[in-house]
């Protein structure tokens, strides 16, 4: 058996790597190293895919996060509803804007920003809303942009873990994830479902005025050389890693497809086991399964993760401390901030290996040592 790894890149890439190898190259010898032709190329692409208007390129997903908030205009103090079930770059960009997170409960089935708790946190002083499609699947979009609507308030998805997720709404429109808000974000890094060989990530949005806006902030506030209007920064998608995510989003619906399977295989092997809950698909969504995440119910879950590793199983917590009870919010001062779902899950969510190249016999395995080891460690 092939050696189990949360995410195998080096398989991966050993089957594309004729392609990405030729490409790389070129860019090498053309040595157009900064916005070469693949960035403009892949920009293209990606929006054909996602069926967006603007694609920006950018440096990271965090960035996309950062830029996104800064074209908003949103001021110090302004209060942008989000999840504290995420991880951290979502909630840490608003900290470096002086905005206000108010972070509220997700939903414990789908793990995704619970629309009543949006409703409750909601303030004269209230702007935007980023929801985060955690784990690959989408929030609640309908109810979301529809509170959005109604209260005037701007949505940033957050959509680095689910690219290529859809979800259908009421009048028969299917959308991807990252095309719904007023703006999506998205990341690159080399575990994400697209994933580059280094840093990478990318905003979308249909609002031409805005696109420009996050070109210009994206690139030192400049529409002109040297004429630097706004306040921006330095955020590039390199040209090595635009020709690199060409061509694996080629492939990104076959990646996709081949994580599904995989965590139906599991589900499958998971059944009728009474101390774990297996990952929910909401009617209306489509699940990219960016994470294959359980909940636990009376296992020991370190000593679980602890035991499989000696099996030469790894597995992971994501995320074990939600964003509202990390040290660098206590400027925010938070103790009366209470989500008892966001702590619930956080004590009992483990995510189990899934990716493009996992294989039957590697899944069987994982699935007989999980059954026997959450059987072997329920108190
Ligand atoms: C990965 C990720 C990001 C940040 O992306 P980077 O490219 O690492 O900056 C933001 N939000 C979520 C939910 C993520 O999973």
């Amino acid at each position: 058996m092939v050696p189990i790894q949360m995410v195998d890149l080096k398989r991966q890439y050993a089957a594309i790597k004729a392609e990405v190898d030729t490409a790389v190259l070129e860019i090498m010898n053309s040595a157009s190293f900064i916005n070469g032709k693949a960035v403009g190329d892949f920009s293209t692409h990606l929006a054909n895919y996602l069926g967006v208007q603007h694609v920006i390129p950018c440096a990271n997903g965090t960035d996309a996060l950062q830029i996104a908030m800064m074209a908003l205009d949103l001021q110090p103090g302004d209060e942008v509803i989000t999840p504290s079930f995420t991880y951290i770059a979502t909630t840490e960009v608003m900290a470096l804007l002086r905005l206000k997170p108010v972070f509220v409960e997700v939903d414990p089935i789908t793990f995704c920003i619970d629309p009543e708790a949006i409703k409750k946190a909601i303030t004269p002083k209230t702007k935007a809303i980023v929801p985060v499609h955690l784990y690959g699947q989408a929030a609640a979009m309908e109810s979301i942009m529809s509170i959005a609507k109604e209260y005037k308030l701007f949505v940033i998805e957050d959509n680095a873990q689910a690219i290529g997720a859809e979800t259908a709404f009421r009048d028969g429109v299917t959308r991807k994830t990252g095309t719904i808000g007023d703006i999506g974000c998205t990341s690159f890094f080399p575990s994400k479902n697209l994933g580059c060989y280094g840093d990478g990530g990318a905003i979308c949005t249909n609002n031409t005025m805005l696109a420009d806006k996050m070109k210009m902030i994206a690139n030192h506030g400049q529409s002109k050389r040297y004429y630097h209007d706004l306040v921006g920064c330095n955020s590039r998608l390199d040209t090595i890693q635009a020709a690199v995510l060409d061509i694996k989003l080629k492939y990104l619906d076959e990646y996709n497809t081949a994580r599904y399977k995989a965590a139906m295989y599991y589900n499958e092997g998971f059944k009728g086991n009474q101390t774990i809950t297996t990952p929910n698909i909401s009617e209306n969504n489509t699940h990219v399964f960016h994470q294959y995440t359980l909940v636990l119910d009376g296992v020991d879950r370190n000593k679980l993760v602890e035991e499989l590793a000696a099996e030469n199983i790894p597995a992971m917590i994501y995320y074990p401390v939600p964003a509202h009870k990390q040290k660098m919010f206590s400027f925010l001062h938070l103790p009366e901030t209470e989500l008892p779902v966001t702590d619930w899950l956080t004590e009992r969510v483990v995510s189990l290996p899934i990716h493009t190249e996992l294989d039957k016999g590697q899944q069987d395995y994982i699935i007989e040592k999980v059954n026997y080891l959450t059987h072997k460690l329920t108190s």
